[in-house]
């Protein structure tokens, strides 16, 4: 039994906060603040050297530790017991070093995708980095990583060149192609189960500017709209990754007059092309006309604010499936759901484009190098109370049902916002090969990922 001594003693380590302290509920809570996680302590590391200490002297005392840099993903790591739980917040732990030659980055553990793209813009570069600002690298590369670049660049994850990583008996290890090559593919995918991340070295994207934004229409629109992307998404090529949604907006005054208050279909992505030929491609889209088009090109870090995810820790639930091919009788049952003259219960029902290089396995890649798939269905809905939980959950679940005759037996990981059969987001020999490497490198499981192996 751990007593309040043997925690108090991980204050030698580094910044902590134990129930009871001024501290403990800000430290504790997570951008999704639906989730009520209540750890037995919050550690705030700020160095490598910090989480493996950390690390050590958690588990000599028989605790275990979760990494947590934003609380983005919190959704399923806040279903486990946390009552022998240190949980690691990461936010503190920053810093990107670009080195323009080689065209790479190295990112300490709990960095966000904003600093990167920052760093990496002064050369002239860009990474593939998902829709919201505030993400942070590890949650979202180690569980795959989909970005507005996937169609041509694949998963995110196959950027990552070297890892370093804490395991979970507290010694640090560097894994790359040669170094540890088994723990380099196992963790690129099987994430916190294999260690912690201190450092990445990741490859970035050679652009400086890009041809990006959105379409809007009223959701009065949506039998047209839907189908006419679905159509066109069929067609369209690699260099195109986009994205459709069917949204509601609560009237709100800071939210500008074309959201507030409204039911809309908005389509939104980026086109790897030059000028002339991304706006032919867009013309069956904007002969559609809708009431709002931002398509241009734009610095390459404005695609960090094109899908307006919230810029604030948020309360919500969701769910999601992958979906092959989607004919007529699909798009019905989409619009069934959350079409015009519908009520969801959703924040958003969106459909992502897969397809293209997301859905090849990486030569090179790790566990999870690749999304068979050609849609992703993600369905969230705001949850500020347990009530509005349940009913969210309800209302996510019953969207990913009605278009399950299209779903495939694979899930995302980082769209993966609850417990389910973490099999399923890994090819069927992939998933043993990546269980064997856990018990080599992590035989006592000391490490609590969201996603347990
Ligand atoms: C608004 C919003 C927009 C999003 N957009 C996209 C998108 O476009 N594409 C996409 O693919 N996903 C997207 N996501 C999902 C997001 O990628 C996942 O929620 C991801 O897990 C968030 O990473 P994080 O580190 O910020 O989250 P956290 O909740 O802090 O971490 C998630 C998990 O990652 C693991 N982990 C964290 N840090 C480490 C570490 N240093 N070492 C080892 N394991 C670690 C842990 O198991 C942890 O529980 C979005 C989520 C939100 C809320």
């Amino acid at each position: 039994m751990t007593t309040s001594r043997a925690l108090a003693d991980l204050r030698a380590h580094c910044e902590l906060h134990l129930p009871g302290d001024d501290g403990y509920d800000a430290a504790r809570t997570p951008w999704n603040v639906a989730v009520d996680q209540r750890p037995a302590a919050v550690a705030v590391p700020r160095t490598a050297a910090e989480v493996a200490a950390l690390v050590r002297a958690a588990v000599a005392e028989g605790l275990r530790v979760a990494p947590q840099n934003t609380g983005h993903g919190a959704g399923a790591l806040g279903e486990h017991t946390f009552d022998d739980v240190v949980l690691l917040r990461l936010s503190e732990f920053t810093g990107v070093t670009v080195d323009p030659v080689a065209r790479t980055a190295t990112v300490a553990g709990g960095t966000r995708w904003h600093e990167v793209v920052t760093a990496a813009a002064a050369h002239g570069l860009t990474a593939a980095h998902g829709s919201a600002p505030d993400v942070a690298v590890a949650g979202y590369l180690l569980g795959g990583g989909l970005s507005f670049y996937g169609r041509r660049h694949g998963v995110a994850a196959n950027a990552i060149r070297a890892l370093e990583v804490v395991l979970g008996d507290g010694s640090l290890v560097r894994a790359t192609a040669q170094e540890h090559p088994d723990l380099f593919w196992a963790i690129r995918g099987g994430g916190a189960n294999l260690g912690i991340v201190v450092s990445f070295e990741i490859d970035l994207l050679p652009y400086s500017d890009i041809f990006a934004g959105m379409l809007l229409w009223d959701r009065a629109r949506a039998a047209d709209v839907v189908p006419a992307w679905v159509e066109w998404s069929r067609t369209a090529p690699e260099s195109a990754t986009t994205s459709l949604r069917i949204m509601s907006f609560p009237p709100l005054p800071e939210l500008p007059p074309f959201l507030s208050g409204r039911d809309l279909v908005i389509i939104d992505g980026a086109i790897l092309e030059d000028d002339a030929t991304a706006a032919e491609l867009l013309t069956p889209l904007r002969a559609l006309a809708p009431e709002l088009d931002t398509f241009a090109r734009i610095p390459a870090p404005g695609l960090l604010a094109v899908h307006m995810d919230p810029p604030t820790p948020t309360p919500t639930v969701a769910d999601h499936s992958v979906l092959g091919d989607l004919d007529a009788a699909a798009v019905a049952a989409f619009l069934a759901m959350v079409g015009d003259g519908t009520t969801s219960g959703l924040m958003f029902a969106e459909l992502r484009h897969l397809g293209g290089a997301f859905t090849r396995p990486a030569e090179s890649g790790g566990a999870l190098s690749h999304i068979p798939g050609e849609y992703g269905l993600f369905c969230l809905a705001v949850a500020p109370t347990p009530q509005a939980a349940v009913a969210g959950k309800a209302a996510a679940f019953a969207v990913v049902r009605a278009l399950s005759p299209w779903s495939r037996p694979n899930l995302i990981p980082t769209f993966t916002e609850h417990r389910v059969d973490t099999g399923r987001f890994y090819d069927g020999e992939d998933w043993a090969h990546l269980c064997r490497i856990r018990d080599h490198y992590a035989p006592t499981p000391t490490l609590v990922a969201n996603h347990p192996l």
